[in-house]
């Protein structure tokens, strides 16, 4: 072929990497491989095939961890971390940073590896998943470095149990593995079955950079062995995987004490406005739905594209579709490598086939035998429509329309999932005011699939929770350095329930800004430590709950500046302080105590203070190493509900509202039940405030009758467990019904943590330069 006729056809012709590299390295271990545990490889058994998917044939032989091999990895995990913690800081880092050295000098085998064994182009795996990998070590070296004098407040959780899927091996323990070692904590990683390769070079690579044993783990094996994980004796779990496997781990977890991250599932919205630049944004397409074969979490599977232009965007996009290459991913000229298995396959293909909803187009371009599947666009489909709503985790793109900016976000946003979001438009107005809309944790604006160590990751609805990269993901391996004691649940005073008046003085539910009675109509007398009827105060039950979280989802309260949530508070301050001698009589008559006055004014205090921090606690724009602005915005987590502690019955109650209303979030306070009568008096409060109907609502009642309840409800995103574990557990027992955050406080004075249980970081990636 003359130099001519290329430059005519623009064909090129293939460019194999050399496998043997990692072919070696496997026949250097006997072809069988186990578990890294203390330092060192255990002997590896047959038990599980790891297959290359691109031609079935089988790479290594690997042990299946029994739930005794994964206890004996956990104890020499917890055996390894008073000493890596009291290491400190630097001495961590050092480590990482001779980690992330080593990692640089086998790139290429850990990219041929990772190909070989996940069926991804070799593009790919050396040029993102790879320098992604490294640069997350050498990133949280830093943050190893910077720990005792940064985050000098915040010490290590201890032995972290971290499960990966299949999809970025290397990336996703790059990402589990080095917050957790800078944070002072020891780990066991279990990788995918599919997918050990990398994590076993890791293992190695550990042994030489001089990582003590102990500190690292690895365990084989297939979901079994991740379960035994989660019930081995840890004191944390991470998990990235499917949102049915995160929902069995929330439920495994609950009432553990285990802290629990999840990033999970999406089906990401890849918005295109009518005068985006249409080639960029099909070049951006092409990133976001045919890289990795769409195995990937953040896929941007769901095309929302403007009506105006949806058929030249749909016909340009299958032309370009017809010249991705699939076929050996050690090719570096292919595009489109191999499905991760047979069974993954399959999946991709019921649920493609198992649709007769839209237009299937399937790109016409060769496709190898084997576990290959084209790159698909699937047109015409309704927002309902299943393919619409379930991830395909496949090369499998579904469309639908929109008219307007408002109908976008609509669509968008409707669906289970909150992953990440992407949006093209050359209007920076648009694309601005669009961003905060998208339920999502991670959006880009002409651009899709930006990562970096320096900016956070992770999801939320059903999607998640908790960040991975950053300082935000630093809290998700770090907890307070001030332990926070237990709170003890106080058993209500009895007396005789003759009243003292003949005025009926039954308080009622403050719900939607109104006064309201119960739904069951029942109240409970309230007495002082010496029989006294002190008054009677309602008893809400689950509709009560209902009616209250349907108010806070209609409030707006997030929709206001900080500038305005900040008077809101100073004025609440400011009437509590004027009423101060009432609100402490009365806490000394429900307590028998005579610290009222003082929790009254510690109760104002807390309102300043978060009066104060509204407009303070800001986001932050990332460092990151592109041409790009990495905006880290806080926002609000969403509707929450607080079981208040029985402790200090106005400052209790007060200090959740207080935090929650600061970052923006309405809040529905279950009020301490043997002291419900502060909470009663608080409500007048509220009515003679500018809150919003529903931003507070107040119920009184049992609390142990409403946990159930609130970890159950699929509106609320947030559960403040502040009145003990009993009641936690019973909220973490039904709380993955919608993958709900379950948060059991901080001290008093540790606002930072009220501030971030609050919090949520979206990402907002703005690449820039023409
Ligand atoms: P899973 O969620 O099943 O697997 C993720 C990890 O969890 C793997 O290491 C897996 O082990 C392990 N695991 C499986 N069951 C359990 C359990 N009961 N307790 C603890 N750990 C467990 O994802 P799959 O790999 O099976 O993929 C299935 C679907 O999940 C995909 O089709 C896709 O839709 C979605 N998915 C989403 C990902 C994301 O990043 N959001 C990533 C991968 C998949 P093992 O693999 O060894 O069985």
């Amino acid at each position: 072929m003359s130099i001519e006729t290329i430059f005519d056809t623009m064909e090129y012709g293939t460019a194999p990497e050399d496998r043997s590299i990692a072919l070696q390295w496997i026949a250097d271990r006997g072809g069988l491989l186990g578990p890294y545990v203390n330092g060192a490889f255990c002997p590896g058994r047959d038990d599980l095939a790891i297959c290359n998917p691109a031609t079935g044939e089988k790479l290594a032989g690997l042990s299946l961890c029994t739930e005794d091999e994964v206890k004996e990895a956990v104890r020499s995990a917890r055996a390894a971390q008073p000493d890596w913690q009291e290491a400190g800081g630097p001495a961590r880092a050092r480590v990482l940073y001779a980690l992330a050295r080593l990692m640089q000098k086998h790139a290429r085998l850990l990219a041929v590896m990772e190909s070989l064994d996940n069926g991804k182009p070799i593009r790919e795996s050396r040029d993102i998943d790879i320098p992604l990998a490294i640069r997350h070590f050498y990133h949280h070296a830093g943050h190893a470095q910077l720990m005792p004098s940064a985050l000098s407040d915040r010490v290590a959780l201890g032995v972290c149990g971290q499960i990966i899927p299949w999809n970025f091996p290397l990336l996703m323990l790059a990402w589990k593995i080095a917050p957790a070692l800078a944070m002072g904590n020891t780990v066991v990683l279990k990788p995918a079955e599919y997918t050990p390769m990398t994590a076993m070079i890791f293992a190695d690579l550990c042994s030489q950079a001089g990582v003590p044993p102990g500190v690292v783990n690895i365990v084989t094996g297939d979901g079994s062995t991740g379960a035994a994980l989660v019930d081995a004796n840890v004191d944390k779990i991470a998990f990235t995987g499917s949102t049915s496997v995160g929902r069995q781990i929330q439920d495994a977890t609950a009432g553990s004490g285990k802290s629990l991250t999840l990033e999970l599932g999406g089906k990401s919205p890849y918005i295109v406005f009518d005068d985006a630049d249409i080639d960029s944004a099909i070049e951006g397409l092409v990133d976001a739905i045919w890289f990795n074969q769409g195995q990937v979490c953040c896929a941007g599977s769901r095309l929302l594209i403007h009506e105006a232009i949806a058929d030249d965007f749909h016909n340009r996009l299958k032309t370009r579709m017809d010249k991705l290459r699939i076929g050996d991913p050690l090719d570096k000229s292919i595009d489109v490598g191999a499905i991760v298995d047979p069974i993954q396959l399959r999946q991709i293909r019921e649920l493609v086939e198992g649709s007769t909803a839209g237009q299937t187009y399937h790109a016409q371009t060769p496709v190898p035998e084997g576990c290959f599947y084209p790159p698909t666009l699937i047109t015409g489909l309704h927002p309902a429509d299943r393919l619409m709503q379930e991830e395909i985790f496949g090369p499998v793109l579904v469309s639908t329309t929109f008219r307007t900016p408002a109908e976008a976000v609509e669509i968008a946003n409707n669906t289970k999932y909150g992953l990440a979001a992407t949006l093209w438009t050359e209007n920076i107005n648009l694309a601005l005011e669009i961003a905060p809309k998208l339920v999502a944790g991670v959006v880009w604006v002409n651009a899709t699939n930006l990562f970096d160590a320096a900016a956070g990751f992770g999801g939320t609805r059903e999607s998640g929770f908790g960040r991975e990269g950053g300082w935000e993901g630093l809290q998700a391996y770090s907890k307070p350095s001030k332990p926070l004691a237990e709170p003890t649940q106080i058993t209500a005073f009895t007396g005789q329930g003759a009243a003292a008046e003949d005025i009926d003085r039954t308080a009622k539910l403050f719900i939607g800004r109104k006064q309201a009675r119960p739904d069951g109509g029942y109240s409970q007398a309230i007495f002082s430590p010496k029989g006294k009827l002190l008054g009677h105060a309602p008893i809400a039950n689950r509709k009560d709950i209902r009616n209250a979280v349907q108010a806070q989802l209609a409030c707006g309260w997030g929709k206001i500046t900080g500038h305005l949530r900040a008077q809101i508070l100073y004025y609440i301050a400011e009437n509590l302080a004027a009423q101060a001698n009432r609100f402490a009589e009365r806490l000394d008559a429900m307590t028998g105590l005579s610290a009222g006055a003082e929790e009254v004014q510690a109760a104002v205090d807390i309102l300043f203070t978060y009066a104060a921090w509204a407009d303070k606690f800001e986001g932050q724009a990332k460092s990151v190493p592109m041409r790009a602005v990495a905006l880290a915005m806080r926002e609000p987590v969403g509707a929450i509900a607080a079981l208040c502690s029985d402790q200090n019955p106005l400052l209790g109650l007060v200090t959740p509202m207080a935090a929650a209303l600061s970052t923006g979030n309405s809040i529905t306070l279950c009020a301490s039940a043997p002291f419900p009568l502060a909470a009663t008096d608080f409500y007048h409060i509220l009515e003679a405030s500018d809150v919003p109907a529903g931003a507070v609502n107040i119920l009184t009642g049992p609390q142990a009758d409403l946990a159930p309840h609130l970890g159950a409800h699929m509106g609320l995103e947030t559960v403040w467990c502040l009145s003990g574990a009993p009641l936690t557990e019973a909220v973490q027992a039904r709380a993955s019904s919608n993958i709900k955050r379950v948060w059991q406080g901080a001290a008093q004075d540790d606002h930072a943590s009220w501030l971030e249980a609050g919090t949520e970081i979206k990402t907002i990636w703005i690449p820039y330069g023409e």
